[in-house]
């Protein structure tokens, strides 16, 4: 069945209006991770501004919409917040419908609850979609329980990156003794940095870690490690960004090769574009 082809189940789904903005979670790669509410927002939009984790298949769904690519650009890290402001409000002004479409969720490391106060800040009316997130989706893609009742009862989100671009100030002995589990975004690039302040805030070296990169994507990769060897094991692997880092016993009871007969027929045989 062609996708487009799908009826959405009836109901009355919301209208999209002229001038407002939706801001909308893509989840972490494939689309049948897709919200039936993004799917419905897919085909009214006018116009789509979507970022570099969004697989390039979702937005086959809306061939009547213009894409714009506010994707960050390698070498220019994190930045350009105003500019991508900006555009949604003038998109919004012109009238357009206006699809914002983050990779996962766009309330987890994903700067949507910035955009949406500059939105309000000038009365543009929005709605927000959730999203599957990453740390969580992205992870039983690769058999990996964020909780479960014999290893961990608390799970951390962590980012490795501040406004600046930098490792953010986390206080790691605290986050080290707060969760049995540890997942982090961004971190591929700091990934010494974070696995030695662990170390140091008291995490044996033997504690298990995973790396999932591209996950929920045809080529998704998953390296299981220990705390010690998490950075050569990275490194030997060529693990880039996108990944996350997940850091705790919950590794162990991985189920491995559960998930990847999920991926929908048409999960992006590309890769994501680094964020
Ligand atoms: N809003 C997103 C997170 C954006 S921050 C969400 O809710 O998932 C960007 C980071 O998310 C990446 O550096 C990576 O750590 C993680 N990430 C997002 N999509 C991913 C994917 N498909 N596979 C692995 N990591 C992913």
């Amino acid at each position: 069945m062609e996708h487009a082809s799908i009826p959405l189940p009836a109901a009355n789904w919301p209208t999209m209006q002229p001038g407002w903005v939706w801001l909308c979670g893509a989840g972490p790669g494939d689309p049948g991770l897709l919200a039936l509410h993004a799917v419905n927002a897919l085909r009214q939009a006018d116009v789509i501004v979507h970022d570099a984790l969004v697989n390039p298949a979702i937005l086959e769904w809306a061939p009547q919409a213009d894409r714009i690519d506010m994707g960050k650009r390698g070498g220019k890290p994190s930045a350009r917040q105003a500019e991508i402001s900006a555009r949604l409000i003038e998109l919004a002004g012109q009238g357009r419908r206006v699809l914002r479409l983050k990779g996962g969720d766009p309330f987890v490391f994903g700067r949507g609850g910035e955009e949406a106060e500059e939105l309000m800040a000038v009365g543009i009316p929005l709605k927000i979609i959730p999203g599957i997130t990453a740390g969580i989706g992205g992870l039983a893609y690769a058999g990996l329980p964020v909780t479960h009742r014999d290893t961990n009862q608390a799970v951390t989100f962590v980012t490795g990156h501040d406004r600046k671009g930098k490792l953010p100030g986390h206080d790691w002995a605290a986050l080290s003794k707060g969760a049995g589990v540890l997942v982090i975004y961004m971190g591929v690039s700091r990934v010494g940095t974070i696995a030695q302040s662990l170390l140091d805030a008291g995490r044996a070296a033997d504690t298990p870690c995973a790396v999932v990169m591209q996950a929920a994507c045809a080529d998704q990769q998953v390296v299981e490690t220990t705390l010690g060897t998490l950075q050569t094991d990275l490194q030997k692997a060529n693990i880039t960004s996108p990944a996350l880092l997940v850091i705790g016993r919950d590794v162990l009871i991985r189920q491995k090769g559960a998930a990847p007969d999920l991926l929908h027929p048409f999960a992006s045989p590309l890769p994501l574009a680094a964020e």
